[in-house]
């Protein structure tokens, strides 16, 4: 039994020298010290030996499974070491080289304009109102004095989700919830900037998806003069003091009396040009004192109080300050568009 195992540990050994990689190496380790290994199948005939017979025999099985062990061992450690020093260099990073360059964003025109827009009002005092973009029928249009009837809410200009459910198709029901919250107090002064919806073929200058800024002021003893004075001083912060306004009469369900203001055009300095069709104005926002059945229907008695409110399009201020002709470039993402005004 021992000439066998030192046969067997003499074939191990020979067979170890010729191993080439981890992977036969392991093949090694399995075939002669593994369960089935021959190594183990003599350490279990040992019960047929002698009393004096088994300890030598044992001492001698065990040094054989120490001198493939070690064999094994000095060889895997070998293997480890090539692999880590393979990694590494496979690993290397070269920090000399360049970097890629990572592309800057920029923010969104529209957004800037909104930007510009909020920071102007908050100077004169105002606050932020937002609400949802997916409004009940009743601030939408009820509390707006557009009953359901009424002839100006056509069902062909607004998306519907449900009867009572739409998209809102202006920022004015923000207001009426405004209204409501504050429960009759003074002062409300705040602006509503957000997107809003209605079923318009999309062209050159209509989207059915725009953006919105309305105003609404609430106080004692607010007048028109006000307003005036208010958008007087909003455009010339936003296209410089050069600019004017005029107001022109005009008609909405929820301002009594309504006005449409014109600025007077940036362009040719209101000389006469092909943006204002040789008028020398551009019409940019809707405006008027608040109703008394609006001031009344949230909260608000309209014989102790008075407000006005006014609207524009955000894409209609940027389209007029960067000189843009087509709305859908605000929508279509072209970086080459968007890219311009990464610098201003
Ligand atoms: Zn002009």
């Amino acid at each position: 039994m021992k000439e066998r195992l030192l046969a067997l540990q003499q074939e191990a050994l020979q067979e170890l020298e010729r191993v080439e990689n981890a992977q036969q190496l392991n093949d090694l380790r399995v075939k002669y010290l593994g369960k089935k290994g021959p190594l183990t199948e003599i350490l279990r005939g040992m019960g047929a030996l002698s009393a004096e017979e088994r300890p030598v025999i044992g001492q001698v099985a065990n040094d054989v499974r120490a001198a493939i062990e070690r064999v094994i061992e000095t060889k895997q450690a070998g293997y480890d070491r090539a692999e880590t020093e393979n990694r590494l260099k496979a690993e290397t990073i070269d920090v000399t080289l360049p970097g890629r360059p990572a592309g800057r964003g920029a923010v969104h025109p529209l957004h800037k304009v909104v930007q510009e827009i909020e920071d102007i009002f908050i100077g004169m005092g105002y606050t932020v109102a937002e609400g949802p973009e997916v409004e009940k029928d009743y601030y939408n249009f009820e509390a707006l004095n557009l009953p359901k009837n009424h002839p100006a809410r056509d069902m062909q200009d607004s998306f519907y989700i449900t009867e009572e459910l739409l998209m809102r198709t202006h920022t004015s029901p923000v207001q009426v919830r405004t209204m409501e919250k504050r429960n009759g107090e003074v002062p409300v002064k705040i602006i509503c900037p957000g997107k809003v919806y209605r079923r318009d073929d999309d062209d050159a200058t209509h989207s059915h998806q725009f953006m919105q800024i309305e105003g609404l002021v609430i106080d004692r003893n607010i007048r028109m003069s006000d307003l005036k004075g208010t958008l007087l001083q909003f455009v010339q912060e936003m296209f410089g003091k050069q600019a004017t306004i005029r107001m022109r009469p005009s008609f909405f369900p929820f301002t009594e009396p309504s006005a449409e203001v014109d600025v007077s055009c940036m362009m040719c300095g209101g000389h006469g040009c092909r943006t204002c069709k040789q008028t020398g104005w551009l019409e940019i926002l809707g405006s008027g004192m608040v109703h008394p059945r609006v001031l009344e229907m949230s909260g608000y008695d309209p014989a102790k109080y008075s407000g006005f409110a006014f609207g524009m399009g955000v894409e209609r201020i940027a389209m007029l300050k960067y000189g843009i002709d087509d709305i859908r470039h605000f929508y279509t993402n072209d970086v080459r568009f968007l890219q311009q005004f990464a610098r201003i």
